[in-house]
């Protein structure tokens, strides 16, 4: 965990462009976004993929605050797009759980 991007970013170690905290979940702004509006909505607890969460405290967490997220910000009216890259192939390149929010274009079908 002392190496983990967002356990660092959860404990104010490095910076990050918050939209929402409290105890167990944060959403931050991608650094590198895929969309005009791209955010991270992150469990402040350090579980390595969607794969290895045992306690489904951590989905109503994530989920409940993408969604809050998506109608707070308006992403709603338009529609928006919610991805867990999970594992090598999945396309997860950050090793502790967290759900992409992205709004502000057209997705494709399938996902690349
Ligand atoms: P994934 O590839 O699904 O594991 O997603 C990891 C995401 O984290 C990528 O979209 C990165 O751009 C993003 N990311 C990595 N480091 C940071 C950071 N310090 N602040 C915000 N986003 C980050
Ligand atoms: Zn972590």
């Amino acid at each position: 965990m002392d190496e983990c991007v967002f356990c660092k970013i959860a404990r104010g170690d490095i910076p990050a462009e918050f939209v929402h905290k409290d105890e167990a979940v944060f959403v931050i702004r991608d650094l590198n976004p895929q969309a005009p509006t791209h955010l991270l909505i992150v469990p402040v607890r350090h579980v390595e993929s969607a794969a290895d969460v045992n306690d489904p405290e951590i989905w109503s967490s994530i989920m409940g605050r993408a969604v809050e997220t998506a109608r707070r910000l308006g992403l709603d009216k338009e529609g928006f797009r919610m991805v867990i890259n999970t594992g090598a192939q999945g396309g997860q390149t950050v090793p502790h759980i967290h759900l992409h929010l992205m709004s502000g274009r057209n997705f494709g079908w399938p996902p690349g």
